[in-house]
């Protein structure tokens, strides 16, 4: 099936006239989402609890913060803009009892829904509007003119009309204006998982850390492995980021581009095509999501364990201090 993408013209603001968006979160995506709506006419309140440097945030623009209870009970069009991890427990306590019929639930991202942690009450459809970048991004593109193309997805079973409220909200944000891509809560939450777990988050940091272990161990200087390894990265994936792999090869060497075509498929072969299918297959049973769940249950003990192991690796010593002379480098050391 061909794409279905939606523009300015495809959604009436109107619609939200009289109508309350409640955003419950004031974080990345909460406080993007909440000021371009309001820059957009709509009513906003925003659920967010006290005491944290968002609540701040949300009163010195010009929110009065609720708590998400209030928020919901308050609001037509309710979006969760909380952590993943949290979102089911808030819901239940604080959502799902304040929901009225006819009100739209909704969120940037599926998890919770496709995973069974979220479901919308009898009377009650739910929406998927999720930008295809950061928060501050959708804030500052919005605030030139512009706005991140984002995915629109519907609970099964919606109405049109929840999908024309969807649409609007998505053109109050500002998605309409770059484009706003027809999905479903399984696809846009099993690609986003996949995407993270295989490329993005998991492959790009294991690649990353077996090339540099490959040169230490044989002798090489650790110095010299984060340059190959780890920094250059950059320089690559803007490349991609600009005209994808044709524009990289256009812009490196010929040699790089021979070691490329002859050296690449060796280090990502069949094999992992493979494990990737597997990593796919326990997405889409659930399985991935039943283990974070349930890590989630016990505190994230073996999760917390990793991150400190992970964040002692040689490459991460190495790399704060070469960062260090880099001056240009606005580094961010965790
Ligand atoms: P953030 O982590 O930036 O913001 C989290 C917000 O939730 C903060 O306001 C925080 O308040 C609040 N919060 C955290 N824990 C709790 C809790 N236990 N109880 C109540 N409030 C809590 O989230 P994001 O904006 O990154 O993510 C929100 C949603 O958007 C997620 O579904 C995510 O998948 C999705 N998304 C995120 C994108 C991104 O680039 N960040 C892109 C597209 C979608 P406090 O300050 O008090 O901790
Ligand atoms: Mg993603």
């Amino acid at each position: 099936m061909p794409v279905t993408i939606y523009y300015d013209d495809d959604a009436d603001l109107s619609l939200l006239k009289d109508k309350t968006v409640a955003i419950l979160g004031y974080g990345s995506q909460g406080h993007a989402q909440a000021q371009n709506l309001k820059d957009s006419g709509c009513n906003v309140v925003v659920g967010q609890r006290k005491g944290s440097a968002n609540y701040d945030l949300a009163v010195s623009h010009g929110f009065d913060p609720m708590t998400a209870a209030d928020a919901a009970k308050a609001g037509d069009l309710i979006n969760i803009l909380l952590p993943d991890e949290v979102q089911g427990d808030v819901f239940k306590a604080d959502v799902l009892p304040n929901l009225e019929p006819g009100n739209l639930l909704m969120c940037s991202h599926g998890f919770n829904v496709h995973f069974g942690q979220i479901t919308p009450p009898e009377g009650v459809d739910a929406a998927l509007v999720a930008p295809k970048g950061p928060g501050h991004l959708v804030r500052s593109e919005y605030e030139k003119g512009g706005g991140v193309p984002s995915l629109i997805a519907m609970y099964p079973g919606s109405s049109d009309s929840s999908k024309q409220l969807a649409l609007a909200y998505a053109k109050g944000i500002g998605g309409t204006r770059g484009g706003v891509i027809e999905t479903t809560f399984a696809e846009e939450t099993e690609t986003d998982l996949f995407g993270e777990q295989v490329v993005l988050c998991g492959g790009v940091s294991a690649l990353v850390k077996a090339g540099f272990e490959t040169l230490v161990e044989a002798g090489y200087q650790p110095e010299m492995a984060y340059f190959e390894c780890m920094h250059e990265l950059k320089l690559i994936v803007d490349l991609f980021y600009q005209g994808g792999l044709n524009y990289m090869r256009y812009s490196v060497s010929n040699t790089a581009e021979y070691g490329d075509y002859t050296r690449g498929p060796r280090i990502v072969g069949p094999e992992v095509k493979v494990e990737m299918k597997k990593i796919l297959d326990e997405i889409q049973s659930g399985k991935f999501a039943r283990d974070w769940l349930l890590e989630n249950k016990v505190n994230q003990a073996s999760f917390g364990a990793t991150r400190r192991r992970e964040r002692s690796h040689q490459i991460e010593e190495v790399g704060a201090q070469l960062r260090s002379m880099m001056t240009w480098i606005d580094s961010k050391e965790v």
